[in-house]
């Protein structure tokens, strides 16, 4: 069974895509803690981050680095907070969110609700960035 991210890679379940290369994916997170929440994936399907091959790893943090650049300028936040959980989805995936405050990175706050417009808003500005 191809994971949700997989999914979204191919194309079966829409998503709002920031950027894409041969080898990694970003999007924006549909749950966000923060506008700008993004996800960062590799298109190789594997679940734990640190299973992925040295070279491939190395790759999807470079890859992390250049969005969350973009984050950092369209957003204007302070930083671009890293985090790794995958508890929820079976593969590997880097969170960059934009960060302010360090209580602006707890998963258990009230989310902020995004129209689809403004999710489509945000991701352009990123995209521009
Ligand atoms: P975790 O595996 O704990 O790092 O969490 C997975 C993250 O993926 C959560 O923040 C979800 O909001 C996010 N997520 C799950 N499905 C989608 C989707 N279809 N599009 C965008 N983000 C998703």
């Amino acid at each position: 069974m191809p994971t949700v991210f997989t999914k979204i890679i191919n194309g079966e379940i829409p998503s709002y895509k920031i950027a894409e290369n041969e080898n990694y994916y970003a999007f924006l997170d549909i749950n966000p803690l923060m506008e700008g929440h993004t996800l960062v994936v590799p298109k190789q399907e594997t679940d734990y981050i640190f299973d992925l091959d040295p070279d491939s790893l190395a790759g999807l943090t470079l890859f992390a680095q250049q969005v969350a650049g973009k984050i950092r300028k369209a957003t204007g936040c302070n930083r671009v907070a890293v985090m790794v959980l995958g508890l929820e989805v079976p593969h590997a995936h880097i969170h960059l969110i934009p960060m302010n405050r360090e209580s602006d990175i707890d998963f258990h706050k009230h989310k902020p609700k995004i129209t689809p417009d403004r999710f489509e808003a945000i991701a352009e500005k990123i995209r521009q960035a």
